[in-house]
C-alpha cells in the first residue's frame, strides 16, 4: 500500500512539474508543507500576517546568552508516538536535542493546593483522607474506591477546564462512585498502593469513560497523553524546529502581510493582504490556507460553500494563557522538585520546573501557570502586569520564595486566545457538540484550488502531529490536484506516511 502510493506521488510530480503554491500562515503546517514542496520541485510563496515565524511555537528566550533560560509559550512537549512531530526533529538534525519532559504527577515532590491545603504530592493519599469530605469520605464505598476516586477528580481539577471539573463532579456523585466500586481497582494503584495508572485504567475501561459526559471522555485522551511517562522536549527550545525550517525552505518568507480576504473562483484563487497599510491583491494558482479558522472567520471569504462557511465559523477553539517567571535561581530544586509540575491550584493549576539545564548563572525559569478554558480566559482579561502579579500571589502560596522582591528577574505571558494570529489556544476535539458542530474532514476539505492544512485540519488536534499530518495530506492533495469528496480524506494518513517515508 505504501510502496504503490509512493509511486503515485512520484507519478503525480513527474507529470505536473513546477507547480505554484501560495501558502498562508509560516506556522509548522505551512513550513512543513513549503519544504516538502520546494523538495519535490515545486515552487512557494509564503504570506505571513504578524512579525515572527512560528506561529504557535514559541520559545521565549530571557537573555541572549548560549543556555540562556527560556520558557515556551506554546508547545512545550513532544509524545513519544507523535512519528510525524519525530520524525522533522530527527530529518531537521536535532534528534540530539531530544530529552525527557518530565510531567505532571510526576515529580512526587512537587506540591498540590487544595482548597488552601498545601503538600507535597507523595503525601497525596494521607491529605486526601483529611481534606476532601462528602462522597469520598462516604463509608458505603470502600476505602479503595475513595482513594482512586479522589485521584481522579485531583488529576481532572489539575488539567481540565472548568466545566469539565463541575462535569466529573456531577457524575461522580450521581453514579461514577457506584461505577468505580463495581471495578476490580487493586490492578490500578502503584506499587506504593496509594498513586494509580490512570492510563491504564482509562485505556482498560472504555465502559468507565462511557458513562461520563462526552467531553470528558473525550478529554481523557489528552489527559493521559499529557500525563503520560514517554513525553519529549528539545533541550535549546521548541523553536529550533521552526528556525532548522527557515533555513532549508529556499523561499523568502513574508512577514507583515496581513491576510484580509480570500476569493475562490474555479480556476484560481485571490489573495488580499495588507503590507505597511496598502491592500494588495494577489491571483495565485494554488492557495494553501493555514490560518485558523478562529482568524479566518473574520476576513472578507467569498466562493466558499455554506458547509465550509459553517466549518470556518463553528470551529471552537479553546483558549490558554501561560506566564512564565525568569527567577534568580531554581529554588525549588533545594525542595527536590526536578521537574514536572505543581498543582497551584485557584486560576494558576498547572506550575511547571524545567528538565532541562540552563546556565545556573542566568537564573532558571518556572512556568508558573498553564491554564486552558475559563481560566485562561480570566487571566486573559487581565492586563499583563495584574496579570503576573496575580500568579506571583497564588504560587507564592505554594512556593513563598516568590514573595522576595529580587526572586522573579523577569516575567513573560502569552493569553492565546487575544492574540490576533490565533484568536484561542487550539481546536479541540472534546468540545460539547451544541458547541463544536464542526469536524477536522470538513475543515481540511478544498474549495477549488484552495487548499486547507493546521492543527484543526487533523485527527491531533492542539498537538503539533495534527498540524503536520494536515499540511503532509494537503501536499499530497495539491499535487494529486483531483477533486476529491472529503470521505476520501479519511485514509490519508497512509498517503501522508508515504510522503513522509519520501522525505528520509
Ligand atoms: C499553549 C499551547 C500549548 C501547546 N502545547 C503543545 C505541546 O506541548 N505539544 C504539541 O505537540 N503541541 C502543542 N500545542 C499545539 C501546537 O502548538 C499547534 O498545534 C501548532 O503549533 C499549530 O501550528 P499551525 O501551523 O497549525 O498553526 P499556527 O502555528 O497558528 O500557524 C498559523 C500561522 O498563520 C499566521 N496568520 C494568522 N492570521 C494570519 C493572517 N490574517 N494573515 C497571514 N498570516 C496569518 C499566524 O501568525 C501563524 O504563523 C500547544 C498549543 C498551545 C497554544
Amino acid at each position: 500500500m505504501l510502496t504503490s502510493t509512493l509511486i503515485d506521488l512520484c507519478e503525480i510530480t513527474n507529470l505536473h512539474p513546477g507547480k505554484k503554491i501560495t501558502i498562508l500562515g509560516a506556522g509548522i503546517a505551512g513550513l512543513v508543507a513549503a519544504y516538502e514542496l520546494e523538495r519535490l520541485g515545486h515552487e512557494v510563496d509564503i504570506i505571513e500576517g504578524s512579525s515572527r515565524i512560528g506561529g504557535r511555537i514559541w520559545t521565549h528566550r530571557f537573555g541572549r546568552e548560549q543556555n540562556a533560560p527560556y520558557a515556551e509559550l506554546g508547545a512545550m512537549r513532544i509524545p513519544s508516538s507523535h512519528h510525524h512531530t519525530l520524525h522533522y526533529v530527527n530529518e531537521l538534525g536535532l534528534s540530539d536535542k531530544l530529552c525527557k519532559f518530565m510531567t505532571v504527577f510526576e515529580e512526587q515532590n512537587a506540591f498540590i493546593n487544595l482548597e488552601g491545603k498545601i503538600f507535597k504530592m507523595k503525601d497525596a493519599p494521607r491529605i486526601f483522607q483529611q481534606r476532601y469530605q462528602g462522597i469520598f469520605t462516604d463509608t458505603r464505598y470502600s476505602e479503595e474506591t475513595r482513594l482512586f476516586a479522589a485521584w481522579l477528580k485531583t488529576i481532572v481539577d489539575t488539567i481540565s477546564p472548568g466545566d469539565l471539573r463541575e462535569s466529573l463532579d456531577n457524575d461522580l456523585k450521581s453514579h461514577l462512585m457506584d461505577e468505580l466500586e463495581r471495578l476490580d481497582l487493586s490492578r490500578y494503584f502503584r506499587e506504593d498502593n496509594e498513586s494509580i495508572d490512570l492510563q491504564a485504567f482509562i485505556q482498560e475501561n472504555p465502559g468507565f469513560r462511557a458513562r461520563c459526559c462526552k467531553a470528558l471522555d473525550m478529554f481523557f485522551e489528552d489527559i493521559v497523553v499529557e500525563t503520560g511517562k514517554d513525553l519529549l522536549q528539545l533541550q535549546g527550545g521548541m523553536e529550533q524546529i521552526i528556525d532548522r525550517l527557515v533555513e532549508s525552505i529556499k523561499s523568502p518568507i513574508k512577514c507583515n502581510q496581513k491576510v484580509v480576504a480570500i476569493r475562490v473562483k474555479p480556476e484560481f484563487t485571490e489573495v488580499d493582504y495588507i503590507e505597511n497599510g496598502e491592500r494588495y491583491t494577489r491571483r495565485c494558482d494554488y492557495v494553501l490556507c493555514t490560518i485558523p479558522f478562529s482568524v479566518m472567520r473574520k476576513m472578507e471569504l467569498e466562493g466558499f460553500d455554506q458547509r465550509k462557511l459553517n466549518s470556518i465559523h463553528n470551529t471552537y477553539y479553546c483558549p490558554a494563557t501561560k506566564v512564565a517567571f525568569h527567577t534568580k535561581e531554581a529554588f525549588w530544586q533545594k525542595q527536590g522538585i526536578r521537574g514536572g509540575a505543581s498543582f497551584s491550584g485557584e486560576g494558576v493549576r498547572q506550575t511547571y520546573y524545567p528538565s532541562v539545564k540552563f546556565n545556573p548563572e542566568s537564573g532558571s525559569v518556572m512556568l508558573a501557570s498553564y491554564t486552558i478554558g475559563d481560566d485562561a480566559d480570566r487571566m486573559g482579561m487581565m492586563s499583563e502586569s495584574q496579570r503576573h502579579n496575580y500568579v506571583r500571589d497564588v504560587v507564592g502560596k505554594v512556593h513563598p520564595e516568590l514573595r522576595s522582591h529580587s526572586m522573579v528577574v523577569e516575567a513573560a505571558s502569552i493569553a492565546w486566545g487575544n492574540y490576533e494570529w490565533s484568536a484561542g489556544g487550539c481546536a479541540v476535539h472534546w468540545q460539547d457538540e451544541a458547541v463544536n458542530t464542526s469536524n477536522y474532514l470538513e475543515a481540511g476539505r478544498r474549495q477549488h484550488k484552495l487548499f486547507f492544512a493546521g492543527e484543526h485540519c487533523s485527527r491531533y488536534p492542539a498537538w503539533l502531529q495534527g498540524s503536520i499530518e494536515s499540511a503532509l495530506e494537503a501536499v499530497y492533495d495539491i499535487l494529486s490536484d483531483k477533486r476529491r469528496n472529503y470521505v476520501a480524506r479519511t485514509s490519508v494518513s497512509q498517503r501522508k506516511d508515504a510522503l513522509t517515508v519520501r522525505a528520509v
